[in-house]
């Protein structure tokens, strides 16, 4: 089915033709005539999905023409979606007179101010700064008709539910809302019953299903050799563009320092940096002034950039729905990526909870021409081992076994 089918503004097919879509995405399909309909949605796809135009182009479809009220607003748990988010809708919009603007913290108050004089119709906004504007004065949403919020999960994660809900309180009580999250923990439910009005919901795929273009496996390694192993992999590796997660900030700065000493163009992104150095970071990522990003699952979490070759876990996530968001880099609307986890024998437990997750063996490789020292993980699954790793995954049974990989030489 082509977008031409779902009665979107002539203006907004236009936008949409010119960003190059041709076929809408699974949860386009699902989520554009639910909004054309003016009923609420929740969509519970992952990020990657194609979510943003998902919500997006009925919206702004319905909005028609320019006027001084702000009529639709547009939640993001982080500084980096927002402006991402406002880059997508900017160019949805772009055959329209609709205005669009992005408030989020960190940054002066003077250019926000001035955009919001101006009358908008669009407001992408993170929860802190678009509070102190309400404040202010200088923001106001007793005319809001579509209230979107995006990654609500990461909201609650990142502690701002009770802004979202002082934010949704200054918002008419007619109103069409629809909201997304990889997953509904029980404050989310609360959050939807008391915020949605019957609403229908989405999911696309299992809600649990890494995207399945992409290729993941895990390289067991001692914690000594992790950073060895880490560089041979970058040397050996035919990659385009990597993003390498690490657990902390410190560990992000340690890697990029020791990348950085091998000659790779490395950037950092962690919520530690300045808001300028942030925009940098990615800026260069996403031009290729940059082939390597180093990052914290916070400050990476939904942003949207394209042609990610391969995802590089330098440690394991602690909680499985981050395993999905960062492979989620990779493998985004349909291109191929891989994803590669470094696990120590402490991330023996996680591992098995993303395994269970994502109902999925993840196969164990050896890099070829690495020497290894010895680690109790290489015992894994042969026979005869009491702590081994035969265990069943819903139905799937996990043996051991290794082979060597990945074959492909980096050219460059
Ligand atoms: P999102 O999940 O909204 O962050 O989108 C992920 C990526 O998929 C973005 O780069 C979008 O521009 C792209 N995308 C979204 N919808 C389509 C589509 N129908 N066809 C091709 N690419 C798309």
């Amino acid at each position: 089915m082509a977008f031409s089918k779902f009665g979107l503004s002539p203006a907004i097919l236009e936008g949409v033709k010119a960003m190059g879509y041709v076929d809408p995405t699974p949860i386009q399909l699902r989520a554009i005539p639910l909004i054309v309909a003016g009923k609420d949605v929740i969509g519970s796809a992952q990020t990657g999905t194609g979510k943003t135009a998902a919500f997006a182009l009925p919206i702004l479809s319905k909005l028609g023409e320019h006027s001084q009220a702000t009529r639709v607003l547009i939640l993001e748990p982080t500084r980096e979606l927002a402006a991402q988010v406002e880059t997508a809708v900017r160019d949805f919009a772009r055959f329209t007179n609709l205005r669009v603007a992005v408030i989020f913290g960190g940054v002066g108050y003077g250019k926000q101010m001035d955009a919001l004089r101006t009358g908008i119709d669009i407001l992408v906004a993170t929860p802190g700064r678009l509070l102190d504007h309400i404040e202010k004065g200088t923001c106001k949403l007793d005319k809001v008709e579509h209230l979107v919020l995006d990654e609500a999960d990461r909201m609650l994660d990142m502690g701002f539910l009770p802004d979202v809900r002082r934010i949704v309180e200054r918002c008419p009580r007619k109103r069409q809302t629809s909201l997304f999250s990889a997953t509904i923990p029980p404050q989310i439910e609360t959050l939807i019953k008391w915020a949605m009005h019957e609403p229908e919901t989405i999911e696309i795929g299992a809600r649990r299903t890494p995207a399945e273009t992409v290729k993941h496996v895990i390289y067991p390694v001692a914690e000594d050799q992790k950073s060895d192993l880490l560089r041979a992999l970058l040397d050996r590796v035919n990659y385009d563009s990597v993003i390498i997660f690490c657990r902390t900030k410190h560990r992000a700065d340690r890697i990029a320092g020791l990348l950085k000493k091998n000659n790779h163009a490395v950037a950092v992104l962690h919520s530690n940096r300045t808001q300028r150095e942030r925009e940098e970071a990615l800026a260069g990522f996403r031009n290729g002034r940059y082939e390597v990003l180093v990052a914290t699952d916070i400050a990476a979490r939904g942003l949207d950039i394209a042609d990610v070759s391969h995802v590089i876990n330098y440690d394991v996530p602690q909680h499985p729905e981050d395993y999905i968001h960062r492979i989620g880099r990779t493998g985004r609307a349909e291109a191929v990526g891989d994803a590669f986890t470094l696990m120590v024998a402490e991330d023996s437990q996680h591992v098995y909870s993303i395994e269970r997750f994502i109902s999925q063996k993840i196969a164990r490789i050896k890099l070829e021409d690495f020497t290894y020292n010895y680690t109790a993980l290489f015992e894994e699954g042969k026979p005869g081992q009491p702590k081994g790793y035969e265990r069943k995954v819903k139905g799937v049974r996990l043996s051991g076994g290794y082979f060597f990989g990945p074959a492909r030489r980096k050219k460059r």
